[in-house]
Parts: structure tokens; sequence; C-alpha cells
């Protein structure tokens, strides 16, 4: 992205069921392709989380819906565009088998759009799993894109927006708005970001509190077989949920890591440089993606190893909780599979898969009174009171959303 061009401001989750097209619609958007990663291009779908960046703009000369667009010069009218806003979409992978990432991605959501294919009923499993999974963690700005409308009749995309509509009603999305476009062809994309400007504004920051960076990525950058002395040090890729980093900061990285004797010791580093929008910038505050360069060995941080860490100023972050307690709501019935159990009651000893901010960790359950359970977990957290979990249990041969928890 060029210099030119406001930072991120404001993060947009796109969610939805594998192959609905939430990935053509980022690359429509934002004229980036986030499927990077060679594998995820061989399976064709977002394995890990992708992001891109894309400039709104309004064309000072054309009426109402036709406006909005991400040219820096209106194809109509030759003239230059107003800037908006520029915004971070995180792309989520949509297969059943990755709905660990998909939460993990959803801490960092502002709002989100949810893509449902029109050529297929809705709703799909993966459909209402990513949905369900917004409410839980409480995003609640939501659009809703009926995509491949190029390739169904007109009768089909009226039926399908009824779907939708009983879809939604009674959940967080039953009045979210629902654009028709087709990714593919860039059909109504003006309308899609008219709409996505008027209903997930950036939310207000609080840039006095230390800061909050969640951990998404984590990465080596060094090529194999870099000279020692060339060597630089990890990166962690993520985003603030408050307060400003800047470079040059001491940050402490919680939980940290874990020695031989399986406790785990938080670790000191410094910020060397943030990259946001592939520039170099010096302070870096909530909305968009970072990736924030550190003097750690990169050993610790390639292959995604601090995912799910939280950073900040040495002794300015939550506490590590080996253990906690949190207030269920449980879902009526589990969602994801074809097959829609009734969810039961958490019993003692259960083992849960919890999602607390990024960090994906297993809990067995030590208590379980109606809506108090207390769980003790695999992998501690960094987390305060008041956040959000996303319950899931295993189910056949998968984990599968069953409630919410709140951390008491
Ligand atoms: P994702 O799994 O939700 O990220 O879906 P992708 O963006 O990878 O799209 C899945 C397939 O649907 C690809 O072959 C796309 O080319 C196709 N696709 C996406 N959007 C549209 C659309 O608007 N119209 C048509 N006809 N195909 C689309
Ligand atoms: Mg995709």
């Amino acid at each position: 992205m060029s210099d030119d061009v406001p930072l991120p401001e404001v993060n947009i989750g796109m969610v939805g069921h594998v192959d609905h097209g939430k990935t053509t619609l980022v690359a429509a958007l934002s004229g980036v392709w986030t499927d990077r990663h060679s594998e995820e291009l061989k399976r064709g779908i977002s394995i890990k989380l992708g992001y891109a960046d894309a400039t709104f703009r309004k064309c000072p000369r054309c009426e109402g819906t036709e406006a909005y667009m991400v040219e820096k010069v209106c194809p109509k009218h030759g003239v230059e565009t107003d800037i908006l806003r520029t915004v971070s979409f995180v792309d989520s992978p949509g297969h059943e088998t990755l709905m660990a990432t998909m939460l993990s991605g959803a801490a960092l959501m502002d709002g989100a759009v949810l893509v449902i294919a029109a050529n297929e009923k809705c709703p799909r499993p993966q459909t209402k799993e990513h949905l369900m999974a917004l409410e839980i963690i409480g995003v609640d700005r939501i659009v809703i894109v009926q995509n491949k409308i190029d390739i169904v009749s007109k009768e089909r995309v009226v039926e399908n927006y009824q779907e939708i509509k009983e879809f939604v009603k009674g959940t967080i999305a039953e009045n979210a708005p629902i654009i028709p476009v087709s990714a593919q062809q860039r059909v109504n994309i003006d309308a899609l970001i008219e709409v996505i400007e008027e209903t997930i504004p950036t939310p207000e920051r609080d840039l006095d509190s230390p800061p909050l960076m969640y951990v998404a990525r984590s990465f080596d950058v060094n090529k194999p077989g870099t000279d020692p002395e060339k060597l630089v040090g990890g990166v962690l890729g993520g985003s603030l949920s408050r307060g400003r980093l800047r470079v040059g900061d001491e940050i402490e990285v919680r939980p940290g890591i874990k020695d031989e004797r399986g406790n785990y010791n938080p670790i000191h580093s410094e910020v060397v440089s943030i990259m946001a929008s592939g520039r170099q910038i010096d302070e870096a505050t909530p909305g968009g993606l970072i990736g924030v360069a550190t003097k750690l060995d990169p050993f610790l941080t390639k292959a995604d190893g601090l995912v799910g860490n939280v950073v900040g100023h040495p002794d300015k972050l939550p506490d590590v909780l080996f253990d906690f307690t949190m207030d269920v709501h449980l879902l009526e019935r589990v969602v994801g599979a074809e097959e829609e159990l009734r969810v039961e009651k958490i019993k003692m000893n259960e083992p849960l898969m919890l999602a607390v901010g990024t960090s994906i960790t297993l809990g067995v359950v030590t208590s379980a009174r109606d809506d108090v359970v207390e769980v003790k977990l695999k992998r501690p957290v960094c987390a305060e009171k008041g956040s959000k979990v996303a319950i899931s249990r295993r189910v056949g041969s998968r984990w599968r959303l069953i409630g919410a928890g709140t951390l008491i």
C-alpha cells in the first residue's frame, strides 16, 4: 500500500462457509489475494488467517451509491476520489476443521462480513457456526453478503434472501443488511462499501491504557542458512486492542514459553520495528494488523509458535491463568455439523476446547454447577475478567461449538 493513504483503523472479519467466496471478495475489495500460503493455494482454502487492507474512497462527482469505490481515480469522471478510511480485512478459513483459526481471528474483529453463496441452500453448517461464533465473541456489527448472484436466477436470489432472513431471525444478525453481489464479476461492490461504511463504524479506541496486543501469527523471517550475524529477531503479527505500542518499547509476552519443568515463563524483549500496511511506522494504535519485529530468538516465533500470547509493557498485562471460572451459556443445539444434536450439560472431567482472545487451549472441567464452570487449562492464557470464551466440545471426531463463557 502506498504512503499517501491512511493506515487501517478497523478490522473487519470475512466469515462464512468454505467456497462461498470470502477470499474472492477480499480480493475484489482490496486487489490483494489473501491465500498466499503455498499449501493453502494447493488446497484452495485459507488455512492461516490471511489479511489485506483496502482504502475505501468516494468520487466527488458521482451521485449516490455509485460514488463508493476503491479506485484512486473515478473510472467514470476521471477525477481523483476522496479517501473515506482504510480497513483491514481478516479472511477466515471456512472449512469445518479450521474453526479454531476462525475463532482466534474473531478476537481481532470489530465487525464482520458474513458471506453466503446464493447458489446453495442457506444455512450451510459453517455459515451457522461462524455466525454463532460472532455472537459468542460479541462481534455484532455485521453485513451479510449474498454472493455469486452471477450464476443464479433472479428468483433464486429472492428465495435465498428469504432463507437468509429466516436463518438470522433471533440472532445478532437479525437486522444486518443483506447485499447481493458477485465478488468474481465485481458487481455491486459499491453498494457493499457504502453499507460497510454505515454498518461497521470505527470503534472508539482506548489509547491511554497500556498497550495490549493479541498475537494471531508469528514468524521467523530469516531465510534458511542466513549468517548468524545477519539473523533478525522474531516477528509477532496481530492487532492492538488498546493503547499505543512504539518502536523502542520494552515488551513482555505472556503467558510466554514452557520450560523443561512444564512451567510457563513470560518473555521479555524490545520492539525493533513495526510494519503496518507494508510501511514502517513508529507507533501502532488499535485497528489494522501489524507486524512487530523484536529481539526474540526467531526459533520462538517461527511457524506461529507464539500465537495466542498477548504483548504489552512489562508488568502491565492481565494475569496468566492456569485455571478459571466462567459463567456459561450453552447453545440449544450443536452447530457446525449437518446433524444438530442437543447440547448436553457440561460434565465434571470433561475436556473442552476454549478460545480466549487469540488463544486456543484445552481445559478439563473441575467443577460444573448449572451456569458456573471451572476448568483447569492445559496451556495457560493471559486474560482478564469479563473476557469472552467460545466453548467447544468433542462431538464424534470434531470439536463443535456448544456455548459461550465469560470469565468471572
Ligand atoms: P472461500 O472459501 O469462501 O474463501 O471462497 P473463494 O473466494 O476461494 O471462492 C470459492 C470459489 O468460488 C472460487 O472458485 C471462486 O472463483 C468462486 N467464486 C467466488 N465468488 C464468486 C462469484 O461471485 N461468482 C462466481 N460465479 N464464482 C465465485
Ligand atoms: Mg478463502
